[in-house]
């Protein structure tokens, strides 16, 4: 298969079939970020702070992770925080510093937008439009990630059904932007040993139903560091096409989310072990793919 996303059903669906289904589009959706790809064999691991907090550790943090094979890296500087006064993130200033360690180490950059005026500036720097949990149903944000050339990430709502979840991804592709990864990244239960109940029958059901890449945030999923790396193998067990995972250099001085931060160690051990648990299930790291020549030729 080429390495180009598909074009294949466009269009209008037929009466009753939403544009998110396996069925509009059996052989499912590649979305490109930057130069990587997900949605094909190549499983794709993103990481990086929850929030950018200056130069010295987004850089560290980024070599770090390249270093260790991750694809994409990650980094807040919009942070919707639970209370207002927690560390909001840095803004714009944060966009430049998160780009500029992002083109050190090569890699493209997710980041979250939290509300449509942000998305000019946003896209100027961002590869890839991380939507949060907290923000599933903004359906007017969801409607201006329709018109934008950039691909999106979709989290689930901390207490969204599938189905809601789906539906707010529908209102993504309804407005001409195809280019959606689902993401689950734990639910609120009843259950209080874990910071959220990680669904992982979810990443099947997406995965069955509906023709997009779905990924994994085990960091928001369990809030645990020793928790983090077996959900993570799990969800690549699991039919996941990646992982989203917090990385900091040094956790107990992070501004936002520190308990759950994976140090650089611990991120390379789960990056040591994935391969493993890929190849049971006939995946692999993402690589780029071959010319077709070359790779005939093998
Ligand atoms: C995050 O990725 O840092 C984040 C805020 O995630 P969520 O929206 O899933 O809580
Ligand atoms: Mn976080």
């Amino acid at each position: 298969m080429s390495g180009k996303p598909s074009h294949e059903g466009r269009g209008t669906p037929p009466e009753g079939t939403p544009r998110v289904s396996r069925a509009w589009r059996p052989e499912g959706t590649r979305v490109r970020v930057g130069r990587v790809e997900l949605g094909g064999p190549g499983f794709v691991v993103m990481a990086g702070p929850c929030a950018v907090e200056g130069m010295e550790q987004t850089e560290q943090t980024a070599l770090a992770v390249a270093a260790a094979g991750a694809h994409v890296l990650r980094g807040g500087v919009f942070k919707p925080r639970t209370s207002p006064y927690s560390f909001q993130g840095m803004g714009e200033p944060g966009l430049r510093v998160l780009a500029e360690a992002a083109r050190k180490v090569g890699l493209p950059i997710v980041s979250e937008v939290m509300e449509s005026t942000q998305l000019p500036l946003m896209e100027d720097y961002v590869d890839l439009l991380q939507v949060g949990a907290r923000n599933m149903q903004n359906f007017p944000l969801l409607r201006a990630l329709g018109k934008v050339r950039k691909p999106v990430l979709l989290k689930r709502g901390l207490a969204a059904t599938v189905q809601e979840w789906l539906l707010a991804a529908e209102y993504v592709l309804d407005g001409g932007n195809d280019q959606v990864i689902l993401c689950e990244r734990g639910i609120r239960t009843f259950e209080t040993a874990t910071r959220n109940t990680l669904d992982l029958a979810a990443v099947a059901v997406a995965k069955l139903r509906t023709h997009l890449p779905v990924i994994v945030d085990p960091s928001h999923a369990t809030g645990e560091p020793e928790l983090i790396q077996p959900m993570a193998l799990a969800a690549a067990a699991a039919g996941a096409d990646g992982l989203l995972i917090e990385v900091h250099p040094r956790p107990e001085q992070a501004l936002c989310d520190g308990q759950q931060a994976l140090t650089p160690e611990r991120f390379q051990q789960l990056m040591r072990r994935l391969p493993g648990v890929l190849h049971a299930v006939d995946r692999h790291l993402w690589r780029p793919e071959l010319p077709a020549q070359v790779a005939g030729a093998r």
